[in-house]
């Protein structure tokens, strides 16, 4: 019963969405009007590539489409940083927009940066540590490319998991999609599915591939700090999914996450966006003792926790519809 009233609502939702573009090709909407009465939101990028290539990585939006959408903002909202969005202080009489970029990918440094700049718009980029652990990639962005790269079985400690379509996921043999294993599995794990998938191959040395893996580096991060539109946040050490982990280990990562920023960028590190939006009420403490005065999550896992201070849900950019139905989600704040 619940698949199917997902699957509706999913259908729904795309009707709406295919609606709306009608209505704003005929022009019987306008899209000046959008983001023209008071509203809030803070704003959840990934990654940017050149190509729009969506086939290679769902969560990332064009150079073409960020440009499109920070213009608008420009020019209908007033963006303010998140130390301003959560401190109240902007105009509450005109929508407001606090940005955000996770996940430390050098085309955020490369294609945002130059059109923050451009606008005088101020943004968040959480980045994660990996880079101290010697790794240039986060393990999504790994199992994403190999997923679409390569189609030979891999064992992972001892399980063989095969793909059931071209271009599709791994699955495990009782039928779990390898993705949400590793989501909430142990770095061991991961370690293991790193050495299985470089068996069959490496993507890395395609050049037209980078955009769509490759971490900043210590001088990226230098070089990011240095503008005066950009914070640098924190996205957990791994990019683990905390709340699954033992409390102590992600505890563990929140520290040397926030330790190896703060020592590359010269900065101190007061905000903090969960991976995969995992978060608990002790996280949320613990974190707060380490000097994270903003905390942001995707949904909150109760409504009581939207009343909490240091907390703040974002709303993820959906790479895949057109700017005028994004534009209405952000007004009303979800999908
Ligand atoms: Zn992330």
């Amino acid at each position: 019963m619940m698949k199917f009233r997902t699957m509706y609502s999913k259908i729904a939702r795309r009707i709406r969405w295919a609606a709306n573009d009608v209505f704003f090709t005929a022009g019987l909407r306008r899209v000046d009007a959008l983001l023209d009465s008071p509203g809030q939101c803070i704003l959840l990028y990934h990654g940017i590539d050149r190509a729009g290539r969506k086939d290679l990585n769902r969560r990332f939006i064009s150079l073409a489409e960020l440009d499109a959408q920070l213009r608008f903002f420009k020019d209908h909202a007033q963006v303010v940083s998140l130390r301003d969005f959560f401190a109240g202080r902007f105009d509450p009489s005109v929508f407001t927009l606090a940005l955000s970029f996770d996940d430390g990918y050098r085309n955020t440094l490369d294609y945002a940066l130059p059109l923050l700049d451009r606008y005088g718009l101020p943004a968040t980029f959480f980045l994660t540590a990996v880079r101290e652990a010697g790794f240039d990639y986060l393990w999504t962005d790994f199992l994403d490319l190999c997923s679409r790269l390569y189609d030979l079985p891999v064992r992972i400690e001892g399980i063989d998991y095969q793909k059931k379509k071209k271009r599709g996921d791994y699955h495990h043999p009782d039928g779990r999609k390898l993705r949400d294993i590793a989501r909430t599995a142990p770095w061991p794990f991961k370690q293991a599915m790193f050495k299985a998938f470089t068996a069959n191959g490496a993507f890395r040395e395609a050049a037209d591939l980078r955009d769509y893996w490759e971490q900043m580096s210590q001088a990226d991060i230098l070089r990011l700090a240095a503008s005066p539109l950009a914070e640098i946040g924190a996205h957990g050490y791994w990019h683990n999914n905390l709340a699954s982990l033992p409390f102590e280990d992600a505890c563990q990562e929140l520290h040397d996450c926030k330790r190896f920023l703060e020592s590359v960028s010269g900065r101190r590190v007061c905000a903090l966006s969960y991976p995969d939006g995992s978060y608990s009420p002790q996280l949320v403490d613990y974190a707060a003792q380490l000097g994270f005065e903003r905390q942001l999550v995707v949904n909150f896992r109760q409504p009581s926790d939207a009343r909490d201070a240091r907390l703040r849900a974002r709303l993820t950019i959906n790479p895949t519809i057109s700017i005028e139905n994004q534009l209405i989600a952000i007004q009303s704040g979800k999908y």
